[in-house]
């Protein structure tokens, strides 16, 4: 006990903390869509960590793929200089998940550097510096991803951040016409993860498509938290008939190793070779191991059907989330939000339910909703224990 005490403060005096509260589950093992704390306590992780396990925590191809290639080599060289085998193996699939316009990943460690990487391409490629990105949008924590950050609060006191960036309503299409030939390119969350799973009506994405073609402006979408499956299609930009120009990937893509990328046709990702040579450089981007479980974690993913049965699971929970005081249930696939009437409330169901043994979770730019981003592996019986885990959480929160 005097261990688990010190670990604690340790935690506290030299982790640097990011909030005054956190929750402080002491993690003693994960497996499936279950982590297990140094007390014996199991919970069912009901937000991925976040959306990130989409395979589940340790899936044994993933693990088994990481501890193949840590016997071969781990970092040999910077990034794009030697050949790789997991790399290359894994751009290949990643290419083949992706509209024929797509030619060419580039690797990078996080959801903040491959929106860095592509703010940089689409300027490079379109010699314009312009950007637009929509309100209660994320892209990242970094200097670069945060200056499009679709609301004030947490760029609070890190100013000046990038110029000539202008935030529009998504889902305004009045405001599309604020895209113009000046504007580098168009930063959109093909759903909005932290304005609390808001998809984009179809056409309204379909028009933000055709007005960046018209003046030339890149559209790139980022698929950090609802990529490789999470919404039921490999990307979720596939529900709505739209091609993006650059897109963005990291989260779920590693399972559960860090990596990211982006990925844009050979003809725009080729500006990053020449005038200036080593035009976006990283050290560690797809990194051997993590590129071999990445790969490892792509495979399971499509071949396992989990994203086939996505939809199903989607309807489950809709069916079973009963609760008196849920407003509404937003959102697609296995990235939802429920919405509630306060914050208040959604901090006492989320308290409630690690009470009981599950993970859940709130959202930057809506505050009155719960987040729910269950492993795509978890079962109906599983789906269905969580959710009368939340209807109790719900009801004893009034
Ligand atoms: N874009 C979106 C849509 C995200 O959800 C996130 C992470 N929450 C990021 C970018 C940034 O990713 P990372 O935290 O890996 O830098």
């Amino acid at each position: 006990m005097a261990q688990h005490t010190s670990l604690r403060n340790l935690f506290l005096s030299h982790v640097a903390q990011t909030s005054p509260s956190p929750p402080m589950l002491e993690v003693a093992s994960a497996e499936g869509i279950y982590i297990k704390d140094i007390y014996g306590k199991t919970y069912i992780d009901f937000i991925s960590g976040i959306a990130v396990s989409n395979s589940g925590h340790r899936h044994p191809k993933v693990v088994e793929a990481i501890k193949y290639q840590a016997d071969k080599y781990l970092h040999v060289m910077v990034y794009g200089e030697f050949i790789q085998s997991p790399q290359v193996l894994l751009a290949q699939a990643i290419i083949d998940c992706l509209p024929k316009s797509f030619g060419s990943v580039y690797f990078v460690n996080s959801g903040s550097e491959a929106s860095e990487g592509a703010m940089k391409l689409a300027k490079r490629f379109t010699g314009r510096r312009k950007m637009i990105a929509f309100r209660n949008a994320y892209h990242g924590s970094t200097q670069g991803a945060l200056s499009l950050m679709g609301g004030d609060y947490f760029k609070t006191g890190y100013g000046p951040l990038l110029p000539d960036v202008e935030i529009l309503d998504y889902n305004s299409f009045s405001d599309l016409e604020r895209i113009d030939k000046e504007t580098a390119c168009v930063f959109a969350e093909s759903i909005q993860g932290e304005a609390g799973a808001l998809p984009p009506s179809s056409l309204w994405i379909q028009q933000l498509a055709t007005r960046c073609k018209e003046v030339g402006a890149l559209l790139v979408l980022d698929e950090i938290q609802s990529g490789f499956g999470r919404t039921g299609k490999f990307f979720a930009f596939e529900h709505f008939g739209v091609v993006p120009d650059i897109v963005l990937m990291a989260k779920g893509m590693g399972g559960g190793l860090p990596i990211g990328a982006f990925a844009a046709s050979a003809e725009i990702m080729s500006c990053l070779s020449h005038t200036p040579v080593l035009g976006h450089i990283t050290t560690f981007g797809g990194n051997a191991l993590t590129a071999a479980a990445a790969h490892a974690n792509l495979k399971v993913l499509l071949d396992e059907g989990y994203i086939e049965a996505v939809a199903t699971k989607e309807q489950l929970i809709r069916e079973t989330l009963t609760a008196d005081g849920i407003i509404g249930i937003r959102g697609k696939g296995l990235m939802l939000a429920l919405e509630f009437d306060s914050n208040e409330r959604v901090l006492k169901i989320m308290e409630r339910c690690y009470e009981k043994g599950l993970i859940t979770d709130w959202f930057l730019f809506a505050d009155n909703c719960l987040r729910i981003a269950p492993p795509l592996i978890i079962t109906e019986a599983q789906i269905q224990e969580a959710c009368r885990m939340i209807n109790e959480a719900v009801e004893e929160s009034v």
